[in-house]
């Protein structure tokens, strides 16, 4: 809605690389073309779409995704916006700031970077986002919506890997489907825009007995738990696809997914890579919310696909 996506385009880009990689990389780039094309349109329209970060404290890794963020920005035409709070800021304050960016015309997208300093609370904060400026999908108002199939703004990261598996025309139709963890970012909205797409999904969580039983079963595994190299290569049915949200920092500094990659990848039709997977996609999926955004505010609606080269 508002904004469409040529995936006919995407899948072309993404098939210029062979291997049984799903190719974050590769995709986040032709992702990030298109969203700049359709930036261009609503620049010729006077439109600039405007995302405000904040950020409270100083957790390093906060900041790299915030910095990341505006880059993404800058390089697709979004103007952006940083609101950085110390970290003893109060709720009140934080609060008025929220209060603020969505009574501002200008500003498109309202996106508070988490995790929070432990005095505040972020579901508290995230109900006072104006869900139509929620970017990161995470107001009850679009996780409803998106229980409903009705979203608009959908939360990244799973947004992100529906169109990693569209891209790669993954058959999601009828297919067995297992979602590993039930977050609310990451697992729980997986699990519904999977069943949205005709997947026969089960989740799977912490208390679950016998999980590679499940994962056996499956013809396509998402996994978001956090767990360095929890799923087994040798539990996977051969040629089932396979997604690893996880990401994880090791004593040696090295990244971990988690899933056991190596042997994963012996078995796999489809596997994502950590890092250069699903991580890659998050960031330009937030660039496309905002986008939409700045569509539905002008009531504009740009069909990718419709426009050709
Ligand atoms: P979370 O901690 O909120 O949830 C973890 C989930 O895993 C829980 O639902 C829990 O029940 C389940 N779980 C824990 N141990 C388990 C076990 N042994 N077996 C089965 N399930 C188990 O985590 P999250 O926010 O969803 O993040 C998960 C991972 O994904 C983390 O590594 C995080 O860094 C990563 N992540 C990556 C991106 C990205 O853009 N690449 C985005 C979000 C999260």
């Amino acid at each position: 809605m508002f904004l469409e996506l040529d995936f006919d385009a995407l899948h072309a880009r993404v098939q210029e690389h062979e291997s049984n990689l799903l190719d974050g990389r590769v995709l986040k780039h032709a992702l990030l073309e298109q969203l700049g094309r359709a930036t261009a349109i609503l620049a010729e329209r006077g439109i600039t779409p405007k995302l405000a970060v904040i950020q409270v404290g100083d957790d390093p890794a906060s900041s790299i995704y915030v910095r990341n963020k505006m880059r993404a920005c800058a390089r697709i035409g979004i103007d952006s916006l940083e609101h950085r709070f110390p970290a003893d800021t109060s709720a009140q304050t934080l609060h008025a700031c929220l209060h603020a960016l969505n009574q501002d015309e200008s500003v498109h997208g309202v996106l508070l970077q988490l995790p929070l300093p432990a005095h505040l609370d972020p579901s508290q904060a995230i109900l006072l986002i104006d869900p139509d400026k929620d970017v990161d999908g995470y107001h009850p108002d679009n996780l409803g919506r998106l229980m409903a199939w009705r979203g608009t703004l959908e939360p990244c990261t799973p947004r992100g890997i529906m169109t990693l598996l569209h891209a790669y025309r993954v058959p999601l139709q009828g297919t067995r489907a297992v979602v590993v963890g039930r977050s609310m970012t990451v697992g729980r909205p997986m699990a519904q825009m999977l069943m949205r797409a005709n997947a026969t999904v089960t989740t799977c969580h912490r208390h679950t007995r016998a999980l590679h039983e499940h994962i056996a079963a499956a013809q396509l595994v998402v996994v978001a738990v956090g767990v360095p190299e929890l799923i087994k290569g040798e539990w996977l049915a051969p040629g089932s696809v396979v997604v690893d949200v996880g990401i994880t920092r090791l004593e040696d500094g090295s990244l971990s997914g988690d899933v056991e990659f190596e042997a994963a990848r012996q078995r796999a039709s489809l596997i994502t890579p950590v890092p250069g997977g699903v991580g890659q996609l998050t960031v330009a999926t937030l660039m496309e919310n905002t986008v939409r955004v700045a569509c539905k505010a002008n009531h504009i609606h740009i069909d990718l696909a419709a426009l050709g080269n």
